[in-house]
């Protein structure tokens, strides 16, 4: 490694030569002029990674289901940064939305580096009441969701040789959870997703990674029933909830070069909630 430059972004600048090594120190500059898709980016830990990845210099697209208003100001915020955003209403478990919103971030931003997968449901019950519905909902958003957007770029971060690509998953796909085998069933799903898809498009230099948050502190939890959340609390080592920040930083730093090395890995962000 010793005389390599490392670079972190297009504009970058060489501000500090360290042991043969040339590091690129302006943390805000790393995701210069990326373009990226986040799924679920109206609110909670989407909206988070959206905002974080345009902080960084991204150009962000986002699509919900829902919250239009919602997701419409955080396309204001990632604007005001400086950045390109977009919003759009698609339903990542369809393949065509998911197609569609891959062809609307490329014309905005003319290229797409990134891709998070994060839109998430869960509706939760004991397997003996789940109904078939709740079943087929979680996975056809959270599993097949995540299938459809990686179709959608695979041929084309293929092609350009580069992509990242990071799958939202959760502490509760490694380990099951009672109440929540439809969710977990999902989640897992998500993990051996990555690992194989990291296998195929490694070659590509296409690094593809998961993260798994613990109980963060969103609107997936809040309606959570307060004798659960003292629970997952009390499994936490470092005493608190995490924040929607925590996971996002995590994510941008997999979206960085300095993670170029990294791929096929699952990143727990849970404060030790599972260890
Ligand atoms: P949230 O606050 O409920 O937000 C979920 C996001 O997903 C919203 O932007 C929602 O958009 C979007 N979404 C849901 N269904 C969609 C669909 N069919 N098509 C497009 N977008 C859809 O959830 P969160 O807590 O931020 O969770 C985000 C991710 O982290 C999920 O994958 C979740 O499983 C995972 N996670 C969360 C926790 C936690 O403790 N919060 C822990 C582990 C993992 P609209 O509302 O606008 O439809």
């Amino acid at each position: 490694m010793l005389g390599e430059t490392l670079r972190f972004a297009q504009n970058d600048t060489v501000e500090k030569p360290f042991n043969g090594v040339t590091y690129n120190l302006n943390y805000m500059k790393e995701l210069e002029g990326k373009g990226a898709i986040v799924t679920g980016g109206s609110v909670g830990i989407g909206a988070a990674i959206a905002l974080d990845l345009a902080r960084n210099g991204a150009h962000v697209a986002i699509n919900y289901r829902k919250h239009a208003d919602e997701a419409n100001k955080i396309v204001e915020e990632i604007k005001k940064l400086g950045r390109k955003g977009l919003a759009v209403q698609a339903d990542v478990a369809k393949s065509a939305d998911a197609e569609q919103m891959v062809q609307s971030a490329l014309k905005e931003f003319g290229h797409l580096d990134i891709l998070v997968n994060n839109a998430g449901i869960n509706q939760d019950s004991v397997v003996w009441k789940m109904t078939e519905d709740q079943w087929d909902n979680v996975m056809a958003i959270n599993l097949k969701g995540c299938f459809n957007y990686i179709h959608a770029v695979a041929q084309l971060f293929k092609n350009q040789n580069s992509g990242k690509i990071i799958n939202i998953t959760s502490i509760n796909g490694l380990r099951g959870k009672f109440g929540q085998s439809n969710y977990s069933a999902s989640k897992a799903g998500i993990i051996g997703l990555t690992k194989s898809v990291a296998r195929e498009l490694g070659k590509f230099s296409v690094n593809v990674n998961a993260v798994a948050p613990g109980l963060i502190e969103t609107d997936m939890v809040v309606n959570a029933p307060e004798e659960v959340k003292q629970k997952a609390l009390a499994e936490i080592v470092l005493g608190r909830i995490g924040k929607p920040d925590e996971v996002a930083w995590v994510v941008s730093f997999l979206a960085s070069d300095k993670a170029r090395h990294i791929t096929g890995e699952v990143i727990k962000v849970d404060g030790g909630q599972y260890i």
